[in-house]
């Protein structure tokens, strides 16, 4: 075991550095005397490592805000739009997604290529999406500081591999050694994760519900994930593999599902069982039947909110967590499923008589997982922001 050691001049810099730039993303317009008061740190340290985040272009001192005591004018400090962005990658089942957000949370640019990755190798697929990435590098010029990597299966979190993706058939890739060499990433920090997880961040960071902190995000697309938020903070489980809502089994004689079991909520709920029980070729088209009182279309949908809640009952009797937020295509159908499936948690949930499950329709739809994931890579700019400072302000 390594001993501890004192902390030098650099690594104080670098930790102080972080509190700086979190405090100013935590209060956009805050005064470097608000940053001391904020952070603990005395007024000559903030300035001078605020003037050195300005020369490195992460922050912009901007207007006074106001008069702080006689002759001393306090400015506004902003991250500043023009320094690094984080990279969204999303690799959907048939799609492939990018997304640039910038260090105020500002998308600068978001694109969804449709992509039959179904039942193909995982190399001819990342092909594909390091052309995505060079695109996106070439199109904007600006400094990716951070890319983060939204994939459709179980990424373990010691390693970072992709153990499995169903519905991909995809096991055990490296997705950020892999696209590192094919999009020329050298040292930009890359980092995968299950889609189902950022969608949840990606709700409560960007989304429109306010005070969102504890809840469980239900991704349902080809697949169907769900992240567990409490008290703001991801819960993945030990290794990451948490949050496998899909293949909770609701019918134990049901169909036969993508991971090998029967009856998992996925195989009689996902979008591929709605809309062959629907008779419609996509959830644009169900939409659009639903709306019109279509019989088909309502008789296809039942069955879902049915199952959904028995899975979900399980969920919140198992974590006691009070809201409930629908996602990806759950989202599109929200208001069919909204009173069903609030009728079956009612029945289904021990404390519902005096605590009822609050259910919500996510405010991003099927961009939440993207934006999670540009998110995360900002966010892990903003808790480390020195590398960037130090490669353009050495010393
Ligand atoms: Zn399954």
């Amino acid at each position: 075991m390594t001993q501890p050691r004192p902390a030098g001049q650099h690594t104080v810099r670098r930790h102080n550095s972080a509190l700086v730039l979190g405090a100013i993303a935590d209060s956009p317009g805050i005064s470097r005397a608000g940053v001391a008061a904020r952070t603990g740190l005395t007024k000559a340290t903030v300035s001078s490592l605020v003037d050195r985040a300005i020369v490195a272009g992460l922050v912009v001192d901007g207007e006074p805000a106001h008069r702080e005591g006689p002759g001393r004018r306090g400015t506004a400090l902003t991250l500043s739009p023009a320094g690094p962005h984080g990279l969204g990658v999303e690799i959907g089942v048939d799609y492939i997604a990018t997304c640039l957000v910038d260090l105020t949370g500002r998308v600068s640019r978001q694109r969804i290529r449709p992509a039959d990755n179904r039942a193909q190798p995982a190399n001819r697929v990342l092909v594909k999406v390091a052309r995505a990435i060079r695109s996106v590098f070439s199109e904007l010029p600006v400094v990716v500081g951070g890319i983060g990597v939204a994939v459709p299966g179980l990424v373990e979190n010691s390693t970072g591999l992709l153990r499995t993706a169903p519905n991909l058939g995809w096991r055990d890739v490296d997705i950020p050694a892999e696209l590192r060499d094919r999009a020329a990433l050298a040292d930009i920090p890359v980092l995968a994760g299950n889609e189902a997880n950022f969608a949840a961040l990606g709700e409560m960071w960007s989304g429109e519900h306010p005070e969102l902190r504890d809840f469980i995000h239900v991704s349902a697309e080809i697949g169907i994930g769900a992240g567990i938020v409490m008290d703001g903070t991801l819960f993945e489980g030990v290794r990451g593999f948490g949050g496998e809502i899909g293949h909770l089994s609701v019918d134990a004689k049901g169909p036969q599902c993508s991971c090998g079991a029967r009856g998992c909520l996925e195989a009689v709920a996902g979008q591929d069982a709605i809309l062959a029980q629907s008779g419609v070729s996509d959830v644009p088209a169900l939409v659009a039947r639903l709306e019109s009182g279509d019989r088909k279309a309502l008789t296809a949908v039942r069955p879902v909110a049915r199952y959904l809640g028995t899975a979900l009952s399980n969920v919140v009797n198992l974590l006691d967590v009070p809201t409930i937020v629908l996602g990806g295509t759950y989202a599109a159908l929200g208001p069919w499923l909204q009173e069903p499936l609030q009728e079956e948690l009612t029945l289904r949930v021990v404390s519902a008589a005096w605590s009822p499950i609050t259910i919500l329709q996510s405010t991003l739809g099927t961009e939440a997982a993207i934006r999670g994931a540009a998110t995360s890579a900002v966010r892990a700019i903003i808790a480390d922001p020195d590398p960037f400072i130090t490669a353009t302000v050495p010393g």
